[in-house]
């Protein structure tokens, strides 16, 4: 088979950024260690979908395109998912989501959706599992079919009830994360200590609850969001609302800026809302998450081997006024 150049050039271009993404990757999920901003990982990871958009014959197996997450850390038990915890696909801007919108619409039966919009907590997502009402089960996303068991620091953790008000049998899903405050004075104390400070809360929460003591988890203040219930038990939830209401009832903390819209100009007019408020909420934010409402609609749309097809994270542009990541000393 005669390869034409602009295929070879995609290829070399291909391998490069999968050699590239892999390394920032392992230094994000598995040291809690990034060498680059987000953003920068983002347009690499964007760069690559649009080569293997233009050439499928080009899609590896191994490539963060079919794949979530990192590798797991060694030291905590490896527990299976019954349902994978999947990643998003992300969007940019105005046009991502109408582009997301038409899809959503071609592959549900009547055309017509509603979204639930919430924030997009920048933390580490973990699954809860309770039985009867009991907690007896916490698991990082892992590399979203396996996960990292972490009950025994989730249970130091204040704001995760170790017993549910109703004795029901539930996953609930939801997002760890350190408060913008607690973060500041931890990273304070470690400097005063000479010890290498955190870059920023979602990796001082992501070392914090992957770190095998303990006593450390139970040292810092850690919290939680719930964002999805993916296993029911007796409770009669047919959307995304009700599900989190119920997480609610439950006792369960669930993020209160959520809100219903039934068109993509509406969920824009939310996101500049909260773009604008961004800076002023007591935890990071790095987006919103647009999801179909109705659960019978969610079936519809499906999944890619990565993602929901009934769900998008909107990505706020990089914030200009952060400290670069080179200016950092990492920790893990
Ligand atoms: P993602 O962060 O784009 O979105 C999926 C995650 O969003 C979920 O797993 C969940 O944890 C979280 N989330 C927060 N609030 C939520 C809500 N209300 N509902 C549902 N989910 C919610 O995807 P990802 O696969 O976790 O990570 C990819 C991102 O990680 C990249 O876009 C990049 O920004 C970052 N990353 C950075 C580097 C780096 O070197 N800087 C390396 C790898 C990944």
């Amino acid at each position: 088979m005669v390869l034409d150049n602009d295929f070879r050039q995609a290829q070399a271009r291909v391998d490069e950024l999968i050699t590239l993404l892999d390394r920032y990757s392992h230094e994000y999920y598995v040291l809690d260690r990034p060498t680059i901003p987000d953003s920068e990982y983002d347009k690499l990871y964007q760069e690559l979908l649009k080569l293997e958009e233009m050439y499928p014959a080009l899609i590896q197996q191994d490539s963060p395109s079919q794949r979530v997450g990192g590798t797991l850390l060694p030291g905590f038990e490896k527990v299976e998912h019954d349902l994978p915890m999947l990643s998003l696909d992300n969007a940019f801007d105005l046009e991502d989501l109408r582009a997301f919108d038409k899809r959503v619409r071609q592959l549900v039966d009547d055309g017509e959706v509603e979204y639930e919009c919430e924030l997009k907590i920048d933390g580490l997502a973990v699954s809860l599992k309770y039985a009867n009402g009991k907690l007896v089960q916490a698991v990082t996303r892992g590399d979203g079919r396996v996960g990292e068991n972490v009950t025994g620091n989730v249970r130091t953790i204040k704001a995760i009830p170790l017993k549910l008000k109703r004795a029901v049998t539930i996953e609930a899903r939801g997002e760890i994360y350190m408060p913008k405050s607690s973060f500041i004075q931890l990273n304070e104390e470690r400097e005063e200590q000479g010890d290498a400070v955190f870059a920023n809360p979602r990796n001082a929460a992501a070392g914090t609850l992957r770190n095998l003591n303990p006593q450390v988890t139970a040292s810092r203040n850690l919290n939680v969001f719930l964002y999805s219930m993916v296993q029911y038990g007796d409770l009669n939830v047919e959307t995304q609302s009700e599900a989190l209401n119920s997480l609610d009832k439950l006792g369960l903390r669930t993020n209160p800026e959520r809100t219903v819209f039934h068109s993509i100009e509406d969920v824009w007019t939310y996101i500049e809302e909260y773009q604008e408020k961004r800076t002023s909420l007591p935890y990071e934010i790095d987006g919103i998450v647009i999801k179909v409402n109705r659960f019978d609609e969610q079936e519809q749309a499906g999944y890619t081997v990565k993602a929901p097809r009934w769900a998008i994270a909107y990505k706020f542009p990089a914030e200009e006024a952060k400290t670069t990541v080179n200016e950092i000393e990492w920790s893990v």
